[in-house]
């Protein structure tokens, strides 16, 4: 009889940890392996706050262990190649075989794409840029700071929305003399969540005194300004600019995208079109039944609820025991505005129209997602 417990898991960011922490309390005899390239687990949605100054990076990132009660084998290698027709995956050092592989590899930054980026801008998407970003914004006494979007789909929309907000706030309070203005080639905040609800976030840039430029891509970077295509400039003192994303190397070489450039799924089941091969997070392009945007925005939210399914229906595939589950498309973020208050988005995305709810600014939200990041950076295998 053939094995049908060996599962591998590649990547083990906020998808990856769940499902194989979820697979392992489901399906105790599956044998797990999990591909992670780096040694730590981080929080992504404190990054804002770590570029602030606001947490110190031993809150936002924490070593990667598992624990030894579990039958996981964490695999610290970067995953080379990924081959659906011998069910294998090589890394640098080992070759393994799979009976379910879950993709959880989310997004690589492509700088490289926006001449000047790269040598002129800061960015907050990831640990070490907010690190350097951090000792920027203490050194800005007072200017222009231009922030803004390079390219789309980009990982939690409303983020670098929230960064500014954030930021004027501080430097309101540090009474430092700080004029911002925000580009995008969106239409308006949060496509994904339609006009009405970007109307919002855009009431909430204006009543802080914070321009706002839709509908412009951004063409290159150079010294003091940004040039958009179509000629229009804008300059700047410090600028902050999101990267463009790109799916991983190894998933696009293995023939798992389409010509969204990112893996195709099936919403509910978030299987791939090959046999046992399911993606989550990140990675995937789930196209939205409604007309706001193509696809669904990339979300931490997103990839836990996948994260759920996927778990479900693999153990349940391997106990034989228990109910196939699927995913309704349910999400939510937080949109931090100040030192004490958040604003709230949730809904089900995948509804036609899709049913969303926008929570104005309160101390409640605030305090949920520091909960979230509680849960997340203590969550365990
Ligand atoms: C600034 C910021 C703020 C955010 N705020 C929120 C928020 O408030 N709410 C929310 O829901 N989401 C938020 N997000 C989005 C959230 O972080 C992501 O959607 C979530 O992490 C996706 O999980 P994932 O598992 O798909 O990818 P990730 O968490 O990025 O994990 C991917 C993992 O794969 C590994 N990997 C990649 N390639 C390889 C390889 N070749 N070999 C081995 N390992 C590899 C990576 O090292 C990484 O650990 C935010 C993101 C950012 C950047």
């Amino acid at each position: 009889m053939s094995s049908n417990d060996r599962v591998i898991v590649l990547g083990c960011g906020m998808g990856g940890l769940a499902v194989s922490s979820l697979l392992a309390e489901r399906a105790p005899k599956a044998s797990i392996t999990i591909v992670e390239q780096k040694k730590i687990f981080e929080f992504p949605p404190s990054f804002p706050l770590l570029a602030m100054g606001r947490r110190e990076p031993g809150k936002v990132r924490r070593p990667l262990y598992v624990s030894k009660k579990r039958k996981v084998r964490l695999v610290n290698d970067r995953v080379g190649s990924i081959e659906t027709s011998s069910r294998t995956v090589k890394t640098g050092s080992e070759e393994l075989r799979y009976d379910h592989l879950v993709i959880s590899m989310g997004v690589e930054y492509s700088p490289g794409d926006v001449p000047g980026l790269e040598k002129y801008a800061h960015q907050f998407y990831d640990f070490e840029s907010a690190m350097k970003l951090r000792d920027a914004l203490e050194n800005l006494d007072g200017g222009k700071l231009a922030i803004g979007i390079s390219r789309l789909p980009i990982k939690c929309p409303v983020a670098p929305y929230g960064l500014a907000l954030l930021l004027q706030d501080h430097f309101a309070r540090a009474k430092k003399k700080v004029s911002m203005e925000f580009f995008t080639p969106e239409p308006h905040p949060a496509p994904a969540a339609g006009p009405v609800i970007g109307k919002q976030v855009e009431r909430l840039l204006a009543a802080r005194g914070i321009a706002f430029r839709p509908k412009v891509k951004l063409s290159k970077v150079e010294k003091d300004k940004v040039v958009f295509e179509g000629k229009t400039e804008l300059p700047y003192d410090l600028l902050i600019v999101v990267p463009p994303h790109k799916c991983p190397s190894a998933v696009v070489e293995a023939g798992l995208t389409d010509s969204s450039g990112w893996v195709p799924v099936s919403p509910q089941t978030l299987a791939t079109r090959f046999e046992r091969v399911y993606a989550i997070g990140d990675v995937t392009a789930i196209e939205t039944p409604h007309a706001h945007v193509p696809f669904l925005p990339k979300s931490g939210s997103f990839a836990l609820g996948q994260a759920e399914v996927v778990a479900n229906n693999i153990a349940m595939s391997i106990t034989g025991k228990g109910e196939r589950k699927i995913w309704d498309g349910t999400g939510s973020c937080f949109l931090e505005v100040n030192r004490g208050e958040s604003a709230m988005l949730r809904g089900e995305f995948l509804s036609n129209p899709p049913r969303l709810e926008f929570h104005p600014p309160r101390r409640k939200w605030q305090v949920e997602k520091t909960k979230l990041e509680e849960y997340w950076m203590t969550h365990r295998f």
